[in-house]
């Protein structure tokens, strides 16, 4: 069975050919900005010049039904309205067997089918970037919720009339924990006078990770700050869902982990130190790194009926 996974983002658009995790020819392209009709030529272009493939699988932005209509993408321009991506990428490439789900549930499809959590039936997925997403597998088997709210982590309260979150509301995980959160609390308190490293370092570009992880280094004191109540926003909710759903398994990822290693064995402990004593979850890295995307989309495309 040939399988491809494609992986949809805000700025480029990765397909593959993958044999379980290993991935096979490669092609890249910028993600066309001029909506969705544009995106779907895109992806057919590029599955056309992989050779084809029997299934499909595409990670995607936004919310994602059951149908495989995409709602609400806001990185993608030109997506306000519905897409029916799985069934215009079948229309377009001729190949009836079409996935499409967020790139959160793909990436931890990913990592459940051949990373970090091979072989676990029960497990939690945090990936930390611009903000924070996640993902939930019960009894082998991926969560969605009636609304594809499964796992939508970032938004869980952590401090009742807390900070604003990019969301609107007030007190989530992601206005602590989510890179961007992260930089506008390093911008706002240097605004107050504070001197740190990340401003001296980002200037006024975009205050990256790894900026985050030098500044760190350095012993920057409001680095070391804002990363401590990122660790203690994340672990608060690990803990909240130990006790809520009873996942034993965390697997932590994203961009920021990934310059910041040690926010696994952080994070657990902060996690640990909220929670009875042998309920602690196992906090490990995830192993898939950029390619959870495609390796995901087609573990996912792989798992059709
Ligand atoms: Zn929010």
């Amino acid at each position: 069975m040939d399988v491809i996974g494609v992986d949809l983002g805000g700025t480029k658009v990765l397909a593959a050919t993958v044999d379980g995790a290993t991935v096979g020819d490669r092609r890249k392209r910028p993600t066309p900005v001029d909506g969705p009709t544009a995106v779907v030529a895109a992806i057919a272009g590029m599955v056309r010049e992989l050779g084809g493939a029997d299934r499909l699988g595409i990670g995607t932005p936004g919310y994602v039904d059951d149908e495989g209509v995409v709602r609400g993408a806001p990185n993608l321009a030109g997506w306000d309205e519905p897409v029916p991506l799985a069934a215009l990428v079948a229309e377009a490439t001729g190949i009836a067997a079409v996935a499409v789900d967020n790139d959160v549930n793909v990436a931890t499809m990913g990592e459940v089918a051949h990373g970090a959590a091979a072989g676990r039936p029960d497990v939690l997925t945090v990936f930390m970037g611009t903000g924070v997403g996640g993902g939930l597998v019960l009894g082998g088997e991926l969560r969605r919720g009636p609304r594809g709210l499964v796992g939508e982590i970032g938004h869980v309260v952590v401090e009742r009339d807390g900070r604003r979150c990019a969301c609107g509301g007030r007190g989530h995980m992601e206005a602590y924990a989510g890179r961007a959160a992260m930089e506008a609390e390093a911008r706002r308190r240097h605004a107050a006078g504070e001197a740190t490293a990340l401003v001296d370092r980002a200037g006024d570009r975009r205050m990256k990770s790894g900026t985050f992880a030098k500044a760190l280094a350095d012993r920057d004191p409001v680095a070391a700050e804002i990363l401590a109540e990122a660790v203690d926003a994340v672990g608060c909710v690990v803990a909240s869902a130990v006790m809520l759903v009873d996942v034993p398994f965390v697997v932590l990822g994203g961009g920021v982990v990934e310059k910041l290693p040690r926010l696994v064995g952080d994070v657990a402990a902060a996690a640990a130190a909220r929670l009875d004593d042998g309920l602690a979850p196992e906090v490990v890295a995830a192993a898939l790194g950029d390619d959870a995307g495609i390796v995901g989309a087609a573990a996912l495309a792989a798992s059709l009926p």
